[in-house]
């Protein structure tokens, strides 16, 4: 029989994992977007072994679990979430090289591995130094910029599931897609990653690197928290109209604002919390957009963010707002 009962599940975490079990987290205090209610426990395990621990714990459990690195993709509820949420972070983070092979935990923060890398003469990390966000959460993703995915360095990936199996999975098997990847499933926690990198000038990659930042710098908003690009880049919308901010813009969104949620007036496809943004207003600002881009182009933009419901749905945000709608 599986058990829900939160101050039990509390109580188990707080003898079995005591030193890495928070309870009662803020989410808007940890997220990037600083947006969301308490989670029940956030668990930052130690060690792989750690991990396994928690999975096995939950296993004949109801209580909604998500893994999450750091959050920088993600749209809590204001509600909170009334599970466990395995944190993979800082706390496992260590990386190894052998030649152009790059073994990391998929808790290392992208920016800090990047440069590690460059360090080493190695390329193929460029595109991706300042993306904010753990090794885990981007190979989950495929994310990266300069319309690359980190998938094209990816060599082979080690998950662990929740029977606590052990699973390697190589470049292939993890079938990389724009911003998609096989191993975006919930069973699956990304512990480690082998990366395949070619060699080159320690100078010279750290100097493109130099410029990716500043020419992020000038164009995305820093001064108020986000998550990054909020749609999508739809190919056949991207040769028509453009980028999904030029779209938003066109329409006249650039600054719209509903609560604390508003378009970024510096570049629209962000969407920045002005100061005590609800996940409902994230939401609605979304929706809107969304509608207004449809009407106007014909084309509908789906979210790269992902919402997640305080019972653990994680689903694109678009998809939420669509639902939101639906019911009010
Ligand atoms: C200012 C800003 C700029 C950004 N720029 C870019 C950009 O240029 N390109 C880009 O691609 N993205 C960008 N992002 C989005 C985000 O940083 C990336 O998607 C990042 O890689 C997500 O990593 P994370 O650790 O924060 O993942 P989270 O947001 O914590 O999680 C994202 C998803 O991955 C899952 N996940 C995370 N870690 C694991 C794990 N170890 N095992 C299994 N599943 C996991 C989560 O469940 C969730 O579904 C940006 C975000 C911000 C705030």
């Amino acid at each position: 029989m599986r058990v829900h009962d939160s101050s039990g599940l509390q109580a188990l975490l707080r003898r079995a994992h005591p030193e890495s079990s928070r309870f009662g987290v803020r989410l808007s205090e940890v997220s990037r977007w600083q947006i969301g209610g308490p989670a029940l426990v956030v668990v930052e395990p130690r060690s792989i072994a750690e991990a396994a621990d928690v999975v096995a714990l939950m296993r004949d459990r109801i209580e909604p679990m998500l893994v999450v690195g750091d959050m920088s993709n993600v749209l809590f509820d204001s509600d909170g979430f009334d599970g466990v949420i395995i944190r993979i972070g800082r706390s496992l983070s260590t990386m190894r090289a052998l030649g152009t092979m790059v073994h990391a935990e998929a808790g290392i923060a992208i920016p800090q591995l990047a440069r590690a890398t460059a360090d080493l003469g190695l390329s193929g990390l460029e595109h991706t130094v300042g993306i904010p966000g753990t090794l885990g959460g981007l190979v989950t993703m495929n994310g990266g910029s300069q319309r690359k995915g980190i998938g094209l360095s990816v060599a082979r990936v080690t998950c662990l599931d929740r029977s606590g199996n052990v699973l390697e999975f190589t470049q292939s098997e993890c079938q990389f897609g724009y911003r998609s990847s096989t191993l975006q499933r919930p069973d699956l926690i990304v512990a480690a990653v082998e990366l395949q990198l070619e060699p080159r000038d320690s100078i010279e990659v750290h100097a493109e690197m130099d410029e990716v930042v500043e020419s992020r710098r000038a164009r995305f908003p820093e001064d108020l928290p986000n998550c990054g690009s909020t749609f999508l880049s739809d190919p056949s919308m991207y040769e028509i109209i453009g980028a999904p901010g030029k779209a938003i813009e066109s329409v006249g969104l650039k600054g719209y604002s509903y609560g604390g949620a508003q378009v970024s007036p510096q570049h629209a496809n962000f969407v920045v919390n002005t100061g005590g943004a609800t996940s409902d207003d994230v939401l609605a600002v979304i929706h809107h957009i969304r509608e207004t881009v449809h009407r106007s182009t014909g084309f509908a933009m789906d979210c790269e963010v992902r919402y997640v419901s305080p019972d653990g749905d994680v689903v694109p945000a678009h998809i939420a707002a669509e639902e939101r709608r639906r019911v009010a």
